[in-house]
């Protein structure tokens, strides 16, 4: 029914499956492409066996391929990182196994919404905009500041007025769309030291980068209306680990293998697309889903992008990558 007026409106989450191409390496030992995307919106598994009927599995888009990242941002993630322009947050996530190509995707998007942002900011004129950035990861449940990584492990405070707040954490003001590309380098070369210093970092890590904008609209009577909201572009540690199971089915053992974030944020997400009767959402599980509680569910916009391998040696993780991106529509 349409009621009207103060009712919020539950957008659903953005879910979306890219399929990357067979690396050189995967072509070079005679892998063999498993899936087929047959159209725009559907994936299946490629049946040895015409007789046996196989499962398909479908989303808001799938991306073959041949797709370009314009096409996925265009498709899977823009109208969702745009309404950070109009006041409401926004998270878009990279989520797949390791070498699926999440970070890969994940720096076209924000290349492409970055882009996007500052034309709008420069159209706009009647709006004033500020930008700033900040940026951090969560390694083994410890938050370090990419911007500024000798600051070391960061606390996470409940603010009563602002909410989760990250103690100490560098938020830098951005006047231009060079400034900040700069800054992004920044952090991801932070990352890399940390990939040399902690074997496999960037499987167990998370990445965030907040975009955070406000906006001021003063009219000629000097009414003054303004909002703040931020952009979240999430860089997911390896899905193998939101799995709590190995391989051959036994249950490993905790703190080995699985991510807390990672496993908390796929039961949050699994809660927020099953609507108000699913009942608790457990933000408070782990430091990934404060950070971003705000910036999921109620009147935050969300969209995940699913990273998946075409090859036959990857079948399983692929599958339960399918499977998580299925629970979260
Ligand atoms: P992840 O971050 O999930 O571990 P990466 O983004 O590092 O994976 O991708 C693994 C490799 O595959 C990288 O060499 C990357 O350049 C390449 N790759 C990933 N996605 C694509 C794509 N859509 N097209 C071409 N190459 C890709
Ligand atoms: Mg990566």
């Amino acid at each position: 029914s349409t009621s009207g007026g103060t009712r919020v409106q539950e957008e659903k989450i953005l879910v979306t499956v890219r399929m990357r191409p067979l690396s050189g390496r995967e072509q070079s030992l005679y892998d063999l492409i498993a899936w087929d995307c047959p159209d725009q919106q559907t994936i299946i598994h490629k049946s040895a066996n015409p007789e046996r009927p196989t499962t398909a599995y479908m989303f808001d888009k799938v991306f073959d391929p041949y797709s370009t990242t314009q096409k996925v941002y265009e498709q899977g993630a823009k109208s969702v990182a745009l309404s950070v322009l109009t006041g409401i947050n926004a998270t878009i996530f990279a989520y797949g196994q390791t070498s699926s190509g999440k970070t890969f995707t994940m720096r076209g998007i924000t290349d492409h919404a970055i882009h996007d942002i500052f034309q709008h900011i420069a159209q706009v004129q009647e709006r004033e905009f500020s930008l700033k950035i900040s940026a951090l990861e969560i390694y083994n449940e410890t938050v370090v500041d990419l911007l500024n990584r000798e600051s070391g492990p960061l606390r996470l405070l409940d603010d009563p007025e602002k909410g989760i707040i990250v103690e100490k954490l560098v938020e830098e003001v951005v006047n231009d769309g060079q400034h900040l590309r700069h800054l992004i380098g920044v952090c991801e070369a932070q990352r890399q030291v940390g990939e040399t210093a902690l074997n496999d970092n960037s499987s167990r890590s998370h990445q965030i980068i907040r975009l955070t904008i406000e906006s001021t609209l003063r009219d000629k009577s000097g009414h003054v209306e303004s909002f703040l909201a931020s952009l979240n572009l999430v860089d997911l540690a390896g899905s193998e680990r939101a799995s709590q199971t190995a391989a051959d089915g036994t249950r490993l053992k905790e703190g080995s293998h699985i991510n807390r974030s990672l496993l908390t944020l796929t039961t949050v997400i699994r809660k927020l697309s099953g609507g108000k009767k699913s009942g608790h959402v457990p933000y408070r599980d782990s430091k990934l889903t404060r950070i971003l509680q705000h910036s999921l569910g109620g009147n935050a916009r969300t969209a995940i992008i699913c990273t998946i391998s075409p090859a036959l040696s990857h079948v399983e993780q692929t599958r339960n990558t399918l499977l998580f991106a299925t629970s979260a529509k």
